[in-house]
């Protein structure tokens, strides 16, 4: 009798699995004695929060099934609930009013920063400095986390070589090297030490995401197991390395199989070989999808395959739910798959400490203090600056004169205090990025006039919205001519809007969008000395301003502090030190460009780096290289040595370069080893990224870099997944930029 008249909480109390002192394992074995079949699979599901959760009880529809399901235990997490005391409000009725008072976890995209925004995931590659990322994904957590969330769907690890796909914005670029470092230094920064300024990490797409063909979104994947294992797994891998404790599966199939369904990759790959002891939430009802994929034939059998293949949580397909304990009870689910997935489900729970708290997480006071504050916002401004790559520097054009210089500003986009907070940016508020207008205005000392120019789109875009792009509208080309005319330096700020990248965002042209090519050609006609910042979510493709425009700055889309960035790299208070985390190409054809191809039959030429096969229109190299970017300074590189001509397999291989700084500012080089296995098992990349250090020389400096290249460097996969060392002879390079370097060669007996 006693037992009825308490609430759910403190029964949960009473029992041993609330016992701290016990191992974890032990606590959710306890826990699961006393759960229902139903309770299970409730863990297993997750639903996306889209009622005033804070408001009355929703009387009908699925808002009415989910909170009855809330109530039950029948829900194990929800997604984009936000904010302490909506947070708290979900979290009370799984605590307070369910049987077990099993605590709920709370996703939310969390892909750059929170409130405060870090540049775009692709920008902060290009800085190549994991301490820096790491410390942005740390800020989006301590800010998500104030807001009651204590789990993020990010990392996006999905290695891509297709600027046409829209969600390259997401990830680290091309290479999987560079891309495994990022993704542990951002695994790292989120969880912190799971303590409640953390928020759990989840590696996306697993996998092969960034492979669908020619980057349209939600495509298919053929690949190539070599391919899968070299290029694909490795982020995944290292992420697991880092302690990550959830994965995100994805839309597209691989080789045939959905990846929602493929026990190949969930259960061989990730819990298999590689240990992984956390849970898989499905991708935005991906496993409804495999019945759209024509894997599955209706929701029962999509919640079997998906069960059956390692995925652990439904997000919201509601297969789970309503179909796993029916299949179960026919026999047709093990109980153990349930099992296991429960077990990995609530292992996270435990280890965040939701059962001992489960408001761990809201907390007013912190809500209050730390979303955008202006340590945030230092942290995001120091950030975007180091994203920032200086593409094109003739006639010393930057930095900027900071006085008695007249200045046209020119570009809706620089006038734009949305587009730089770029996709993906679900909690911040629209139009609060500083603009690149505002930077500048901030530099009095010279006089500065702005002008549109042309609009980049007509509508009022949004994650839903497409973006309609003007070609109609040149009505303001001739103010923005005059201002050209009557300046000595024109900054045009041209490129993307921020909802013109990322999910659903594919395009199949890579030029400026709109009317801004000819915006650009009419204003050099009147003044040649442009500055062109780029604001994109992608590599473009711009031939006609590489040629002709002297001055070219990357800036993607960096944030809030955007316009900050911007100026204080344009006038010398930053200098410039990223690069090109991506190949930008010269044309959408080309696509997809990378640079660690793998060898044809055709031979190189004899420069080394520019291929026979080609198209017969357009020159073979990218307009940029992967790795490429320049500073105000300039660095030379010299006495690059291997310490013998000879190794054995295991020996740590030396590699040595000295680099300068030559020019008249201080100044940071991002120094790059690329390895080449001309002779092996299975066909190897031209060239491979195997270690790069960010270095900072003041003006006559010079440093010798030092590099050790074991059997880890050395090996790759073959088709089997077996990891081979292979002896003969590897070509070095080491460089400024995946196609220029000093390069030797040392032999693996
Ligand atoms: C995306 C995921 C995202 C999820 C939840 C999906 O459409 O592919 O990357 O985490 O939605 O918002």
């Amino acid at each position: 009798f006693l037992m009825l008249v308490i609430s759910g909480s403190s029964y949960a109390q009473t029992k041993k699995y609330m016992d701290t002192n016990k191992p974890i394992e032990e606590r959710i074995s306890l826990l699961m004695k006393e759960m229902t079949l139903e309770e299970k699979v409730g863990q297993m599901n997750q639903y996306n929060g889209s009622w005033d959760v804070t408001g009355p009880k929703p009387e009908s529809g699925s808002n009415e099934e989910k909170y009855n399901n809330i109530k039950k235990g029948w829900v194990g997490s929800m997604l984009t609930v936000r904010g302490v005391k909506e947070v708290r409000a979900v979290q009370k009725i799984a605590v307070e009013e369910t049987r077990l008072g099993i605590p709920l976890i709370f996703g939310f995209d969390v892909i750059h920063g929170y409130k405060t925004l870090s540049p775009i995931p692709l920008a902060e590659a290009a800085s190549w400095d994991l301490e820096a990322i790491k410390n942005s994904a740390r800020v989006a957590a301590l800010e998500a986390s104030a807001s009651g969330l204590n789990w993020t769907f990010a990392p996006n690890v999905d290695i891509s070589n297709d600027a046409r796909w829209g969600r390259v914005m997401e990830g680290a670029g091309e290479d999987p090297y560079l891309g495994s470092k990022i993704a542990a230094a951002r695994v790292k920064g989120f969880q912190g030490n799971l303590d409640n300024t953390s928020i759990i990490a989840c590696a996306k797409h697993f996998a092969a995401y960034g492979f669908v063909e020619a980057g349209r979104e939600y495509n298919s994947v053929d690949m190539s197991n070599s391919k899968l294992y070299n290029t694909v797994l490795p982020p995944f891998k290292a992420t697991v390395d880092a302690g990550i404790r959830t994965f995100m599966n994805s839309f597209n199939t691989l080789n045939g199989i959905p990846a929602t369904g493929n026990s190949f990759l969930q259960r061989d790959i990730l819990k298999g070989a590689w240990g992984f002891k956390g849970f898989v939430v499905s991708d935005w009802a991906s496993i409804g999808e495999m019945i759209t994929h024509g894997y599955a034939a209706d929701g029962a059998d999509a919640a079997k395959k998906a069960a059956i293949a390692g995925s652990d949580m439904d997000m919201e397909s509601n297969v789970y739910v309503t179909e796993l304990a029916k299949l179960v009870k026919k026999g047709i689910v093990k109980e153990s798959v349930i099992d296991d997935a429960v077990r990995r489900i609530l292992r996270v729970k435990f280890e965040l400490g939701l059962f001992d708290n489960p408001y761990k997480y809201c907390d007013e006071a912190r809500e209050k203090s730390n979303i955008g504050s202006s340590a945030n916002n230092e942290s995001v401004l120091d950030m975007a600056k180091k994203s920032i790559v200086l593409l094109k520097n003739d006639k010393n054009l930057l930095p900027l004169k900071k006085s008695g210089a007249k200045i046209a500003l020119i570009g809706a986009l620089a006038n734009d205090k949305n587009s730089p907070l770029g996709s993906w940016r679900i909690a911040a508020d629209d139009n609060t990025a500083v603009s690149v207008l505002e930077g500048m205005q901030q530099y009095k000392d010279n006089l500065l006039v702005y002008e549109k120019g042309t609009d980049v789109a007509l509508n009022k875009q949004s994650f839903l919205n497409e973006v309609k792009v003007n070609t109609t509208d040149f009505s303001g080309f001739e103010a923005a001519k005059k201002a050209a005319k009557e300046a000595d330096v024109v900054v045009m700020v041209l490129g993307e809007i921020g909802y013109q990248s990322g999910e659903a965002r594919s395009r199949t042209d890579l030029n400026l969008p709109g009317n801004q090519q000819q915006l650009l050609e009419e204003v050099y006609k009147v003044n040649p000395n442009i500055v062109l910042v780029l604001n994109n979510g992608r590599p473009l493709s711009i031939p006609w301003a590489a040629e002709n425009i002297p001055a070219i700055v990357e800036a993607w889309h960096l944030g809030t502090q955007t316009g900050n960035a911007v100026a204080q790299v344009l006038y010398g208070d930053y200098n410039p030190s990223g690069k090109l985390p991506m190949s930008f190409p010269r044309n959408v054809g080309q696509c997809p460009i990378y640079y660690n191809l793998y060898n044809t039959g055709r031979p190189t030429d004899k420069d080394q780096n520019v291929f026979w096969s080609h198209y017969s229109d357009v020159e073979k190299t990218p307009l940029y290289p992967f790795g490429y970017g320049l500073s105000y300074t300039s660095f030379a590189y010299k006495n690059l040595k291997i310490a013998k001509p000879s190794f054995q397999k295991g020996e740590k291989i030396e590699v040595s370069v000295d680099v300068t700084n030559t020019g008249n500012f201080d100044g940071k080089e991002v120094v790059q080893l690329y390895l080449n296995d001309p002779v092996a098992n299975i066909v190897r990349p031209v060239k491979e990224l195997k270690g790069f250090e960010l270095i900072e020389l003041k003006k006559g400096e010079t440093k010798t870099i030092q590099f050790t290249l074991t059997d880890k460097e050395i090996g790759f996969y073959d088709n089997n997944g077996k990891f081979l060392v292979e002896p003969g002879l590897f070509n070095v390079m080491v460089g400024w930029n995946s196609n220029e370097g000093l390069t030797s060669k040392f032999e693996l007996k």
